[in-house]
């Protein structure tokens, strides 16, 4: 296999997060994400997380590894407020989800970018109505959308593919598409679930390169991963989770074991 052209030297130094004499994640004033003693049982004898704590600063690229069933959707889902946690507070963005009012639940979601392994693309739209349609729903108006949407598919390098059907892309394209459909807006945050998980390793080398492009920019990224070498080869810090718990928090660790 071709080595992913993934370099170190424009890699911004992580931010550390502070921790008390436990060893836990205390509250930062501006941090992207922060669990504190989160637990989130589904229901008697299923605990999908267990006492997770941890603070994603602003500008972090964040991986979360750990073998299925861990708990790495469910937090992904907690982030979002599909769910709520059994106990524990979790903030996003500076705010505090339980206390979160429903009715700001969409401009919570407007600022979190979603990305999937199955890109949830409209199959009958092209990969522009794509966009254009996630905008629509969020309230923008037409001339916003006419001027976001070729701006957005240029930069992840579809501006060529504008007018295509997701059945007349291949799965990175496709990708790319729900990465644009994310990134419209600019969301402070993104969040990926094994983006790279229907992709071969070559599409996968690119699909990274565009988050961590992404991520540069000044978007904090949270990215599920099954890709050891990815992670290995990227020296980002790394939540591994097992069986629902916070097994290793690591600044610039590698992928060990799973
Ligand atoms: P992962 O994404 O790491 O594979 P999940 O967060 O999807 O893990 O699941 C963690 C645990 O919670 C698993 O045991 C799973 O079966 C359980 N679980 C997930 N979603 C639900 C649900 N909606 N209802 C009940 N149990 C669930
Ligand atoms: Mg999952």
């Amino acid at each position: 296999m071709t080595e992913p052209e993934i370099t170190d030297t424009a890699i911004p130094p992580l931010s550390v997060a502070q921790e008390n004499e436990n060893g836990r994640a205390v509250p930062v004033a501006g941090a992207a994400v922060m669990f504190d003693s989160v637990t989130k049982v589904y229901e008697p004898g299923v605990t999908a997380l267990s006492d997770v704590s941890f603070v994603i600063e602003k500008g972090e690229f964040v991986f979360v590894v750990g073998a299925s069933g861990s708990g790495k959707s469910t937090m992904i889902r907690l982030i979002l407020k599909e769910l709520d946690p059994t106990s524990g507070r979790i903030i996003v963005g500076g705010r505090d989800l339980s206390r979160l009012r429903r009715s700001k639940i969409p401009q919570l979601r407007r600022n979190v970018g979603c990305v999937f392994q199955d890109f949830k693309l409209l199959p009958n739209r092209t990969a522009a109505e794509n966009v254009a349609y996630a905008l629509k729903v969020q309230g923008e108006n037409q001339n916003s959308i006419r001027r976001k949407v070729p701006e957005v598919l240029s930069l992840v390098g579809l501006s060529h593919k504008m007018n295509s059907l997701p059945d007349e892309l291949s799965g990175g394209e496709q990708q790319r598409v729900s990465i644009a459909r994310a990134f419209v807006n600019h969301p402070p945050l993104l969040i990926c679930d094994e983006p790279t998980g229907n992709l071969d390793p070559d599409t996968s080398v690119g699909i990274m390169q565009l988050l961590y492009r992404i991520n540069r920019s000044g978007t904090t990224i949270l990215m599920v991963t099954h890709d050891r070498e990815m992670v290995d080869k990227m020296r980002r810090r790394v939540l591994a989770l097992s069986e629902g718990k916070l097994e290793r928090d690591e600044r610039r660790g590698g992928y060990v074991g799973e």
